[in-house]
């Protein structure tokens, strides 16, 4: 029989723990005899009892395990510190909050048994979003598709099934400043789509605020393209070149053709260019 790991990273979710588990073991019985689940959820740096609520779940169930992270290191490094620990034929990953419905896990394996290395879940509609979180998503996945060398799907979510062979290549990254789902996506393989309307959240508040997501936004710009790099490159050449002039310019008139102008310009201004020119030249060595 094969094996599924589910992951699920909790942050915060006492009240949530409970119900995803419930709502897991409906999925598992209805699969009994198929596969072989186990639930590995990661406790990320909670503040509430979330722990302890993982801990009671993995006491009464041995297939239930658990990941206690020393502080809040974010759903990223969560979700792969958990895709580092899974050793399954699968992995499908979802958030704790029920917003990614657990009764469709049977159509991702299904997917996957159709061949698929890769099964994403595409968010419909989700209920729970404003307008700033719309607006910034759309422009996010507007520039992240102009810049990298990837195509990033919009709406794609972290509800997804992974074969055991992209867990082992995705386990190969050490990149530390991440995000998981565009990581994988860089990847390739097989993939396929399964379309869900994202649940409202049930207990809790969304841990993501907009500050985390558009870090999250800029960490992904910076590690799927090379664009911000070659931008200061080209600056530092500008910078180079103008600097490079003009402080010839000053030097050459001033000592050799004995121009007044370029004799007008002080010790400061004179070491303002000079340092210009090394800024650029250090610009261009990034
Ligand atoms: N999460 C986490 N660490 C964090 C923030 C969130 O592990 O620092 C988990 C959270 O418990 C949930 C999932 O990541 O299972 C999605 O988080 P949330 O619901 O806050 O985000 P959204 O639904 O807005 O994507
Ligand atoms: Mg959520």
């Amino acid at each position: 029989m094969k094996s599924i790991t589910i992951i699920v990273p909790a942050h915060n979710e006492e009240k949530n723990i409970p119900l995803t588990y419930n709502e897991l073991q409906k999925v598992f019985k209805s699969c009994e005899g198929r596969y072989v689940f186990d639930i590995l959820f990661v406790n990320d740096g909670s503040n509430d009892k979330t722990f302890e609520e993982i801990e009671k779940l993995a006491n009464a169930d041995q297939n239930v395990k658990y990941l206690d992270f020393s502080r809040n290191f974010g759903k990223e490094i969560a979700t792969t510190a958990a895709l580092n620990n899974c050793r399954s034929d699968a992995c499908i990953m979802m958030d704790a909050d029920l917003q990614h419905p657990a009764e469709l896990i049977p159509e991702f394996i299904k997917k996957w048994e159709q061949g698929a290395e890769v099964v994403v879940g595409v968010r419909k509609e989700n209920k729970n979003v404003g307008v700033a979180k719309t607006v910034g998503s759309a422009v996010f996945y507007k520039i992240i598709n102009k810049i990298s060398e990837i195509e990033i799907k919009p709406n794609t979510t972290d509800f997804r099934l992974m074969d055991k062979i992209v867990v082992d290549e995705f386990n190969k990254f050490t990149e530390s400043n991440r995000m998981t789902r565009a990581l994988i996506d860089w990847l390739g393989f097989k993939r396929d789509y399964i379309y869900f309307n994202a649940n409202e959240r049930i207990n809790g508040d969304a841990s993501y605020s907009i500050w985390k997501l558009f870090k999250l936004a800029i960490n992904s710009f910076v590690s799927l393209s090379l664009l911000p790099l070659k931008v200061a490159g080209l600056m530092g050449l500008v910078i180079t070149f103008i600097s490079g002039v003009a402080g010839f310019y000053i030097l050459f008139g001033k000592y050799f053709l004995h121009w007044k102008f370029a004799s007008t310009f002080s010790d400061s201004e004179n070491l303002a260019i000079l340092i210009l020119f090394l800024v650029g030249i250090i610009l261009m060595s990034i």
